[in-house]
C-alpha cells in the first residue's frame, strides 16, 4: 500500500509499505478515507517533537473496516469509523487507576509518532480505539473529531461554566475548534490571532449561526486585558501573555506543545490575582466518545480548507506552513489516499 513514512532527515516520504493485516483477534484494519494534518506532524518535521524515522506519521484518521479480527464484536467490514490515535496498555499503575492519558507504556504505541499511522491507504488498530461514526455525520465532520477531544479535554480543564468568558489564543485548527466547543459550553469567546488572513478564514467559520458570540481579535487588541475566565494557549509559547488576558481569579490552561518554550511568571501576580495555571496532558480515552457525540452539535466541517491526494504531500505541508509574511490560506489539511 502507498504510505508516507518519516525519513532520517524529518522528511516524509511516499513509500510502498506493507498492507497491515488482522492479526490479533482485536485487530481491526481500517481503509483510510482521509487524514487531517496536525500541527504535531509539522512540529515532526521541524524537529519540535519526537518520532521514529521509518514510521508511518498521520492520526487524525477516518474510514472504513476492511478486516476485523476474530473476537471483533463492535465493528464489522464496511462500518464508518474514526480512530482515537491515544493508545494505552491498560495494566500499568497509571492506566489501573483510570489515568489512561498517563499510560506508562506508551513507547511503541503512539501511533503516526513510533506506530504506523494513517498517512496510508490502511491503519490496523485494537479494537477498542476504533469508533463508530454516527449516522448521518459525515466524513468532513467525522476527521474534526480527534482535535475536538484534545479542546475538551483543554476546556474542561479549565472549568468552562456557561456565561463565562473564554480567550483562545492562536487561530489555528486547535484555537478554533476550542473555541467552538467553549461556544457550545456557553462562554462568549474572544479568538486572539495576529495573521489578518487567518483572521478572515477564523471569521468566515464563525460567521452568522454563531450570533456573534465569537470574535476574532488581533492578539495586541485592548479589550482583551484582564477578560478570561479562562484563557487557553494553543500556541504553547504565550503564558504571559495568556496571564495578561486572564480575570482575576483566571484559569490560564496550556495547551499548545511546545519543546523549546520558556517563560517568565511572576508568582506574586499568580497569588494576588488568584490565577491558576493549568496542564491538561493528553486527553483520556475516555472522553473520546464525548467529542463524538459533542462533533453533532459543532460546523467542524468548516475547518477543512484543502485536501490533496499522498503524492501531493508537499503541497499539503507547505500549504500550513506560511512563511513569515505571507498569508496562510489554510486552516485544516486533510491527506487522502487516493
Ligand atoms: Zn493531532
Ligand atoms: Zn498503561
Amino acid at each position: 500500500m502507498k504510505a508516507l513514512v518519516l525519513t532520517e532527515r524529518r522528511t516524509v516520504s511516499l513509500v510502498d509499505h506493507p498492507k497491515p493485516a488482522a492479526t490479533a483477534p482485536d485487530d481491526v484494519v481500517v481503509r483510510v478515507v482521509q487524514t487531517g494534518i496536525c500541527g504535531t506532524d509539522r512540529s515532526v518535521l521541524v524537529g519540535k517533537f519526537p518520532a521514529e524515522p521509518g514510521v508511518v506519521m498521520g492520526h487524525e484518521a477516518v474510514g472504513t473496516v476492511e478486516e476485523a479480527g476474530a473476537a471483533v464484536t463492535a465493528h464489522k467490514p464496511g462500518d464508518r469509523v474514526v480512530i482515537n490515535p491515544t493508545l494505552y496498555c491498560g495494566s500499568c499503575p497509571p492506566c489501573l487507576r483510570g489515568h489512561w492519558d498517563f499510560c506508562a507504556n506508551k513507547a511503541g504505541t503512539e501511533v503516526g509518532l513510533d506506530l504506523d499511522g494513517a498517512f496510508a491507504e490502511f491503519i490496523r488498530l485494537p479494537e477498542r480505539f476504533v469508533h463508530a461514526v454516527p449516522e448521518g455525520m459525515d466524513f468532513d465532520r467525522a476527521v474534526g473529531v480527534e482535535p475536538l477531544a484534545c479542546a475538551l479535554n483543554n476546556v474542561e480543564a479549565g472549568r468552562l461554566r456557561a456565561g463565562e468568558t473564554a480567550v483562545i489564543v492562536g487561530g489555528g485548527p486547535v484555537g478554533v475548534v476550542c473555541a467552538m466547543a467553549a461556544h457550545y459550553y456557553g462562554a462568549r469567546v474572544l479568538l486572539t490571532e495576529p495573521d489578518p488572513y487567518r483572521q478572515e478564514l477564523c471569521r468566515e467559520v464563525f460567521a452568522g449561526d454563531f450570533g456573534g458570540r465569537v470574535t476574532v481579535r488581533p492578539p495586541d487588541d485592548p479589550d482583551l486585558a484582564g477578560r478570561g475566565d479562562v484563557v487557553i494557549d494553543t500556541v504553547g509559547n504565550l503564558l504571559e501573555q495568556s496571564m495578561a488576558y486572564a480575570a482575576t481569579r483566571g484559569r490560564v490552561v496550556v495547551m499548545g506543545y511546545n519543546s523549546k518554550a520558556s517563560a517568565t511568571v511572576r508568582p506574586l501576580e499568580i497569588l494576588q490575582r488568584g490565577l491558576q495555571i493549568i496542564g491538561a496532558g493528553d486527553y483520556n480515552s475516555r472522553l473520546f466518545p464525548r467529542a463524538i457525540e459533542l462533533a453533532r452539535w459543532l460546523p467542524l466541517e468548516r475547518l477543512v480548507t484543502h485536501r490533496f491526494p499522498l503524492e501531493r504531500h508537499e503541497e499539503a505541508f507547505a500549504a500550513l506552513a506560511a512563511a513569515p509574511g505571507s498569508p496562510y490560506s489554510a486552516l485544516k489539511v486533510v491527506l487522502v489516499p487516493e
